[in-house]
């Protein structure tokens, strides 16, 4: 038995004026100061007050927030008693939104005791609306709230499928101004949620289909998006959307090794969370082919490369995400994104302990040992091919 949960999705140009349809008294919006600062707030509140709804702003939200900011934020919440939830921004924002907003409905529980079988029973005070500013992280539409915990110096993942927001407005006016770094950065993310939702323990028939379109989608729009982010207004909408699809697969499928790697190499190197995990993209791809885990024959295919056996196209898949990556400008190895040899080899055997402890080594439909592990880490940083 299995399940799809996904908030109500509102797309496409203007998706934003849907706001000012809801119903309600009060909105809480959670975001940061750069959003403030491009005027999204005001647009949203805007709305808001065309909708009869009154609205106050949380704008203290950092990369990677805290503990300490969730707690304040709830504080705030509860000051102003809204019944409906914001968040506007990156990940970050949309993250702090939700882990606020469970505080603010169960001040009783410890954030920490979040798990994805209790039942909370939020929604008593307030619903969640999502408003992704970046095409990429899907946090808008996911179950999960990652957020840091810098004295015990880690990252909580809290996950309750109670999380996932009531409504998810995706307008790709927010995403269009992106300069292009940050445009690669987030959008390649997309690609790494799509193929590793593709080839995990929990794939399923119902996200393989979002899987190949998200896939489909960055290898066509991303390059456009990242060469001429301002002016292609196609390829910002089909980026928005491809990281929104890319984001249910996420939550209704799982991640997996790459995104293992990822996350403990962006936490030891401190580079940002699409560009390193995708640069492991290839390498896992390949390792799980040789294992005999391959499932990559219909992405070679739909992508029309070279693809007579499962092997070989694993090799076309992995090849042709290398040449994405050189097109986009983002590094295809450790080594290429500024981290000398020195650093990696005194750093391995923590790389491979952040691995193994991942979400995403768990749900591998292979998880490599030890030696595997390090030899992975080793073709990531060289950029080759991980032998059959
Ligand atoms: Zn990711």
């Amino acid at each position: 038995m299995w399940f799809f949960k996904s908030p109500h999705i509102i797309f496409g140009a203007d998706a934003l004026s849907h706001l000012n349809q809801i119903q309600g008294k009060r909105a809480f919006i959670v975001t940061d100061r750069v959003i403030q600062a491009m005027g999204f707030v005001d647009m949203v509140r805007a709305r808001l007050s065309q909708a009869g709804i009154d609205s106050r702003v949380f704008v203290d939200v950092q990369p990677d927030p805290s503990l300490a900011t969730v707690r304040a934020c709830a504080v705030a919440m509860q000051e102003y008693s809204p019944d409906w939830i914001v968040g506007l921004g990156g990940g970050s924002c949309l993250d702090a939104a939700k882990a606020a907003w469970f505080v603010y409905e169960r001040p009783d529980v410890d954030l920490q005791a979040i798990n994805p079988v209790e039942h909370f029973g939020l929604r008593a005070k307030a619903r969640l609306i999502t408003i992704p500013t970046t095409a990429g992280s899907g946090a808008e539409v996911s179950q999960a709230a990652v957020i840091s915990d810098p004295e015990a110096r880690r990252k909580l993942e809290l996950a309750t499928y109670e999380l996932v927001a009531d409504l998810t407005i995706v307008d790709p006016l927010f995403s269009a101004q992106m300069p292009p770094q940050l445009t690669a950065d987030s959008g390649i993310d997309v690609l790494s949620h799509a193929l590793e939702g593709y080839n995990n323990q929990w794939s399923n028939d119902f996200t393989d289909g979002l899987c190949l379109q998200a896939i489909r989608m960055v290898f066509e729009y991303l390059p456009r998006a990242v060469q001429d982010g301002a002016g292609d207004a196609q390829a910002r909408e089909k980026m928005a959307n491809a990281a929104t699809i890319a984001g249910m697969v996420i939550c209704n499928s799982n991640i997996s090794l790459a995104h293992a790697l990822g996350h403990s190499a962006g936490a030891i190197f401190k580079l940002p969370h699409g560009r390193v995990t995708a640069l492991f993209l290839p390498r896992t791809i390949e390792y799980a082919a040789n294992k005999g885990f391959g499932r990559y024959m219909d992405i070679a295919c739909m992508l029309n490369l070279p693809a007579d056996d499962e092997l070989q196209a694993s090799r076309s898949v992995s090849a042709a995400i290398c040449k994405l990556m050189d097109l986009v400008g983002l590094p295809a190895s450790l080594r290429a994104a500024g981290v000398s040899p020195e650093v990696l080899e005194a750093e391995l055997e923590a790389l491979c302990d952040g691995a193994e402890m991942d979400l995403g080594y768990v749900m591998s439909l292979r998880m490599p040992d030890r030696f595997e592990l390090e030899q992975l880490f080793e073709c990531a940083y060289e950029g080759r091919a991980v032998d059959p």
